[in-house]
């Protein structure tokens, strides 16, 4: 290879490409996450560029320009994998903070899938104080993600709330970002709740629905056996009427049988909630999570459920929710698992810090430190390393991502777990349909522009 030159350019090894039915071409760059569409007769120009071994100038045609600039094509003798390393690194150096807090482990619903034990109730107030603590005496935080798990977290409504308003002041007060999320079963956010926590700084819900009424009480059971989908839904409709700034992502899990019944489910959310831009959607097929009825369930295996997936989020999309996350799992370090970021901890009710949020405390690698009432943490750094160095791309030991053109988005760490269990970590829904994903970006940007 010669010399690098800015004049020469050659593809990027982190290129996937789709062909279109109407003769367009879908790109995807995994280390710059630039997606974009080349169309008509420009695609066959694209895709002589792309070729293996192509040298282009960018004054060969507009494609080639607009390539380069996408990070399709590179300058030839760039060490792109370097690059990629380094952009990696960069997680070790940014001042942002992600804290996954726990205000209980206890629950008012028993999931069939669900694998949590329920151990812990509320949070000690120390542990509060010494959240507080932790983001007023960080000076330097540029962006706090705040996220309410449990549990269910709103059994500790109090805690939500005033740790939220306190939070979101502090960060405020330094010029730092703030987001706060709540995974939710959604029972317990009612209007006059959330008339209080949403203008606090909670804004964004991720509310589960498994489905119409019958469907959906069958497999999120209430721990005393109540039924709760009717609760629910008039919170949504109630959260829908309202002028709120709030975003809900209705998560919806399916198996193999509620799969079939998806589109009366969908017709249905679409009528109350499809034409409100706050509400949108994420589908994941039931899994055996580790819960202690995982030998019951009946669940899709494989690549099926990624493809079921893909299948429910195209009539998804047609109904009005289009899928944030698939784009989001598409830039560099997107699908990388929160567990892997060093400033990402799990605080649990007792002020354990923990990075896996399956894993919890059931296996003592997850259990990397604890923090203290004036906010400082004592960290095992051996420990953190075990979650956070999951990096599958070296080439000493070389692995299936060592070459893989969707290692800048993934690194190998989309499930540090899986990593470390089993011989081999599945890659994520969006590398292994890589093609339809690509197509479905697509349509969801033709479909923003209609609508
Ligand atoms: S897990 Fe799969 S998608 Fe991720 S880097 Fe490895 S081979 Fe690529
Ligand atoms: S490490 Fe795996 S199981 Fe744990 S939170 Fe991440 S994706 Fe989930």
């Amino acid at each position: 290879m010669g010399p690098a030159t800015d004049k020469e350019f050659v593809p990027s090894r982190y290129v996937s490409l789709s062909h279109q039915a109407d003769g367009a071409l879908v790109l995807h760059c995994a280390r710059t996450g630039a997606i974009g569409t080349v169309e008509g007769e420009l695609a066959a120009d694209a895709r002589r560029a792309l070729l293996p071994d192509t040298v282009s100038r960018r004054d060969d045609s507009p494609v080639v320009s607009d390539l380069i600039d996408g990070g399709f094509l590179v300058p030839r003798g760039v060490d792109e994998r370097a690059l990629v390393t380094h952009q990696y690194a960069g997680r070790y150096v940014d001042n942002s903070l992600h804290l996954i807090v726990m205000p209980t482990e206890q629950c008012n619903f028993r999931c069939v899938y669900c694998y949590e034990e329920f151990k812990r109730p509320r949070m000690k107030p120390e542990v509060v104080e010494g959240i507080k603590n932790l983001v007023d005496g960080d000076d330097d935080l540029d962006f706090l993600a705040l996220s309410w798990f449990g549990g269910e977290p709103l059994l500790a409504s109090d805690i939500v709330l005033d740790v939220t308003g306190h939070l979101r002041r502090s960060c405020e007060a330094k010029g730092a970002g703030f987001t706060a999320l709540a995974t939710t079963n959604g029972s317990l956010l009612t209007p006059a709740y959330a008339d209080q926590v949403i203008p606090a700084g909670l804004s964004q819900f991720q509310i589960t629905l498994d489905g119409l009424a019958h469907e959906h009480d069958a497999r999120r059971v209430g721990a005393l056996g109540e039924t709760a989908f009717h609760t629910i839904w008039r919170n949504l409709l109630y959260l829908r009427s309202t002028d709120h700034d709030f975003t809900v992502m209705i998560r919806h899990n399916f198996d193999p049988e509620s799969h079939a019944r998806f589109p009366d489910f969908l017709a249905e959310l679409e009528r109350e909630f499809g034409a409100d831009e706050r509400f949108s959607m994420e589908l994941s097929a039931i899994g055996k999570w580790g819960g202690p009825n995982d030998d019951n369930l009946h669940v899709f295996e494989g690549r099926d459920a990624s493809r079921a997936v893909l299948h429910n989020k195209w009539l998804a999309l047609k109904a009005g929710f289009p899928d944030a996350i698939s784009q989001q799992k598409m830039q560099p370090n997107g699908a990388v698992c929160y567990a892997a970021n060093p400033h990402s901890f799990v605080v649990g009710p007792n002020g354990d810090l923990h990075k896996c949020t399956v894993e919890l405390d059931y296996h003592d690698r997850n259990i990397v430190g604890s923090i203290h009432r004036d906010g400082s943490l004592t960290l095992g750094w051996q420990k953190m390393a075990l979650w956070c160095e999951t990096d599958g791309s070296s080439w000493d030991a070389p692995t299936k991502c060592t070459t893989c053109y969707f290692n800048p988005s993934c690194h190998g760490a989309v499930c540090p777990k899986e990593w470390m269990d089993e011989p081999e970590c599945a890659c994520p829904n969006a590398k292994q349909s890589i093609g339809e994903t690509l197509t479905l970006i697509r349509e969801e940007s033709l479909y923003s522009r209609i609508r």
